[in-house]
């Protein structure tokens, strides 16, 4: 049985743009006990490769994360098979706001030690103990409430480029520091303030309610399936918007645009602009803001360096990075001290 792709982003490309079939970008999680992840994995791969799906799944003990793209032709199918298995049975489905066939070129299930890298020990708070979900409806009124401190729980590099008017963005790279630091900057309000979260998909917000809540936190709320479930019910109940710029996605397409607004800088000549790309030196690939002009003149990296290296003959390039960690270990996304913008 063939459990690993066989074909390369490139091939996958291909017969996707032979298909011509139209393909959804979807996204959901579900916290559950999943007693032996290796064989569930298995079981997922064999299904959904069955159906053509591509992405990138986390199964974990605690349960699944998945980002993937299916084609439209196979959704009831798909979503059979989600109905099948217990506890993803009618689970919440994010369906993406912008579409690309291309969100996706392999089909990746990994078995994980956490579907979210939260950094906390799970057994000092019970994670079904989490806030209260809103709709956009309920969370518009909410975060105009003066007694509201709303908090984005995602990355630096995600609410650098749009987030919900009057939102607290801490300026973290990761998870785990943004539980920390919202803690500290709200324990005097424990209880007196309501502290309401969004996230992308809702999936950080469903941990960090539970983890407010053990702290003693005792109105928390929770943007029910975080930005892009926000997105379509504005358009589909015709409500205000207040979120301002464009959603960080995790596959290709890196963003989806929800308002005309540009509130980030190119990293390198600080001009308006809001587009990520990931630096064209493989052994780089610093995640930065660039825009089109800067991108022409330094061939699509973040540095004169970098592009050296990249007009480099392939076989040049590996020569140099072998013996090198992932550098992209090391570079923080779009703090790299060569981006003179950020
Ligand atoms: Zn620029
Ligand atoms: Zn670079």
């Amino acid at each position: 049985m063939q459990l690993y792709n066989n074909l390369s982003a490139e091939e996958r490309a291909t017969l996707i743009e032979q298909a011509g079939k139209e393909r959804l970008t979807i996204s959901f999680y579900s916290y559950a006990k999943i007693g032996n992840p290796e064989i569930f994995r298995n079981h997922l791969f064999i299904a959904w490769n069955e159906l053509d799906v591509l992405g990138r799944i986390y199964v974990a003990h605690e349960g699944i994360n998945a980002q993937l793209s299916v084609p439209a032709d196979h959704f009831q199918e798909f979503k059979d098979h989600l109905d099948s298995i217990s506890f993803l049975e009618d689970v919440r489905l994010n369906i993406a706001i912008e579409q690309d066939n291309f969100s996706f070129l392999k089909l990746k299930v990994k078995v994980r030690e956490k579907i979210l890298a939260d950094g906390l020990n799970d057994n000092t708070f019970d994670v079904t103990n989490k806030g209260v979900h809103v709709d956009a409806e309920r969370f518009n009124s909410l975060i105009e409430d003066p007694n509201t401190v709303l908090v984005d729980m995602r990355n630096h590099y995600e609410s650098e480029i749009g987030y919900f008017k009057n939102a607290v963005t801490p300026d973290v790279d990761t998870f785990r520091d943004s539980l920390s630091i919202i803690e500290e900057d709200l324990k005097m309000h424990k209880e007196d303030k309501n502290l309401v979260m969004y996230c992308t998909g809702g999936i950080r917000c469903e941990k960090a309610s539970a983890y407010y809540k053990h702290k003693g936190f005792k109105n928390v709320y929770q943007l029910e399936g975080g930005i892009i479930n926000y997105v379509r019910q504005v358009q589909e109940k015709d409500l205000e918007n207040k979120f301002i710029g464009k959603n960080f996605v995790f596959d290709q397409r890196r963003a989806e645009r929800i308002s005309e607004d540009v509130i980030a800088n190119c990293h390198q000549c600080g001009k308006p602009c809001d587009t990520h790309v990931n630096c064209a030196n493989e052994a780089c690939h610093l995640l930065f803001i660039q825009c089109p002009e800067c991108a022409e003149k330094l061939s699509n990296c973040c540095s004169k360096e970098c592009a050296e290296i990249a007009a480099l003959p392939y076989e040049e390039q590996k020569a140099l990075r072998r013996g090198q960690i992932k550098s992209n270990m090391i570079f923080k996304k779009g703090r790299s001290e060569v981006l003179k913008y950020k």
